[in-house]
């Protein structure tokens, strides 16, 4: 952006000490509040464009609750505690001796904190080297041109700017009557931190969050209980994958209570009892744990932002509205990611903060294909998903054609079947009868998560059942179950059934 001009001029509060010194005042192109996986990436790719950029964020590291608190030390801990099952639980089937394995829980943390501390300065990096200008401290809205922040260094800064983009996420849902801690009723962020193993944890709440965080734990010796409100887990899960997935869960030694709310948590010397009751109302139980993890999604965070001064308003489960080119209410405010709807997931907002600051810098209308957005479940098997579920073709009347293939009958999984787990799942493709072309992909298998770009990719390219079928798959691999669903789909049957 040739002729944009980056003004700076110092300002200075006086030498009185009661009031911090303000820092220098700048007019940027854009100023983005936020540094998660939505704000960071849009920075960075609107200072690849030429905007001079800022970016304000106030939790002290870049990454959001993506890199800090979030998917990368979950993973991180999902792939602990999974060795340690492995080399307990499947290393002798295999013809592999360890004895006396055992977990080290600071150096397990310590893993963790490591690999999330690398990867937030590799996020300082980028932005040094796309000279993109990182400002500590929390930002707040004070008109459509201007943004202050109260600077982590007690210091207040007002940037000038053209555009701003709300990048804030989101926030911890609370529950009423059970008081999050940190210690003994913890959040995902405390249960990513916790300093002992609890011998019994009870997770409210049976979505992607709970369920993540409860197979850590059990892998680790808790015994874990999981209370959901509804009758499934996972509730945006296709029913025949839910319910597969749930006995697998079951079968890992997780429990559950579904259609069961919590209804209050009270402190004991112990660790806390939570008073349930049916969701359908009736049969009161009281549940003790040594420690209880509140995963009960998330709301969108727009705390001191100033909203109210520019006249932008929330919905009522807190998003910022917006419209197809990520515009609040007044033009020059995007909003993207968690703090507006969709799901909540990190390359959802990447995926959104690339394409508004690509309009914002005079490209083409922004585009996001939010059929096209995978979902995974990193639990072992995992767990992933693009497209329709079946119950939604039923509902929006769309015939289609469904083709299933077991692992049970893939090469691959049998071959380095782990305790059985590894051929356990299916790739489950649904398809437009008259067309055949690919409109959901379900998978649980080992590596899910990775297979599930397949039908990412079939999706964009509003690819058919047979297109998929005829290409060829390297053997042996898990994938090989994508072609044969595909196979199943297409020709109404797959070769090795
Ligand atoms: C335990 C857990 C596991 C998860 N695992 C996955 C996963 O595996 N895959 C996946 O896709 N998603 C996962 N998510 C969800 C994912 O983390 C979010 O969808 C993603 O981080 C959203 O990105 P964002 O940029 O919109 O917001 P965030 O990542 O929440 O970033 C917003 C940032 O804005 C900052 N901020 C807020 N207000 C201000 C202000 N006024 N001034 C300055 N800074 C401000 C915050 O400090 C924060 O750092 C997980 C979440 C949790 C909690």
């Amino acid at each position: 952006m040739a002729g944009m001009v980056l003004r700076v001029r110092a300002a200075f509060l006086g030498r009185r000490g009661f009031a911090s010194a303000a820092a220098a005042l700048e007019e940027v192109d854009l100023t983005i509040i936020g540094g998660g996986p939505g704000g960071y990436v849009a920075a960075i790719k609107a200072a690849q464009l030429g905007l001079k950029v800022a970016c304000v964020e106030k939790r002290g590291a870049l990454g959001g609750t993506c890199l800090n608190v979030g998917c990368i030390p979950s993973k991180a801990l999902l792939h602990s505690s999974h060795m340690y099952e492995e080399a307990t639980h499947s290393f002798a089937k295999h013809g592999v001796m360890a004895d006396n394995v055992s977990v080290n829980l600071p150096k397990m943390m310590e893993q963790k904190d490591g690999s999330v501390k690398a990867l937030t300065k590799g996020i300082e990096g980028l932005f040094k080297k796309n000279k993109i200008t990182y400002v500590k401290g929390m930002g707040s809205i004070t008109s459509p041109n201007e943004v202050k922040v109260e600077l982590t260094s007690g210091e207040t800064q007002s940037i000038k700017t053209k555009n701003i983009v709300i990048a804030t996420g989101s926030d911890v849902a609370k529950l009423p009557n059970v008081t999050i801690d940190e210690e003994r009723i913890v959040s995902s962020t405390g249960a990513l931190a916790l300093k002992e193993i609890p011998p019994k944890m009870v997770v409210i709440g049976g979505g992607v969050i709970g369920i993540e965080m409860g197979s850590v734990w059990r892998r680790l010796g808790s015994e874990v209980t999981v209370v959901e409100f509804l009758d499934k887990i996972c509730p945006s899960l296709d029913n025949e994958v839910s319910s597969m997935f749930l006995k697998i869960l079951k079968k890992q030694g997780m429990k559950f209570k579904l259609g069961t709310k919590v209804m209050g948590a009270e402190m004991t010397e112990s660790g806390v009892k939570l008073s349930l009751e049916s969701s359908k109302g009736g049969s009161n139980e009281t549940l003790e744990a040594d420690v209880v993890l509140v995963a009960i999604g998330r709301i969108p965070y727009t705390e001191k932002l100033g909203l109210e001064n520019v006249g932008i308003k929330t919905d009522n489960k807190g998003r910022i509205d917006v419209n197809e080119a990520f515009q609040t209410s007044v033009p020059n405010i995007y909003a993207i990611g968690d703090v507006i709807r969709g799901p909540m997931l990190a390359h959802k907002a990447e995926d959104e903060g690339i394409v508004c600051v690509e309009h914002i810098a005079g490209g083409p209308k922004p585009h996001v294909n939010y059929d096209a957005i995978p979902g995974v479940i990193y639990t072992e098997p995992e767990v992933a998903d693009v497209g329709k579920t079946e119950e939604q073709l039923k509902e929006a009347g769309i015939e289609y054609k469904k083709g299933v293939f077991p692992l049970m009958a893939n090469s691959r999984a049998k071959a380095i079947d782990v305790g059985g787990d590894t051929t356990q799942g299916m790739v489950k493709i649904l398809t437009d009868a008259k067309t055949d072309k690919v409109l959901g992909m379900h998978i649980i298998a080992k590596g899910a998560g990775e297979m599930i770009h397949e039908g990412c990719i079939a999706m964009e390219y509003g690819a058919s059942a047979e297109d998929l079928a005829r290409t060829s798959h390297a053997h042996p691999t898990v994938s090989e179950s994508v072609r044969e669903a595909a196979m199943a789909a297409s020709f109404g049957k797959p070769i090795h059934m």
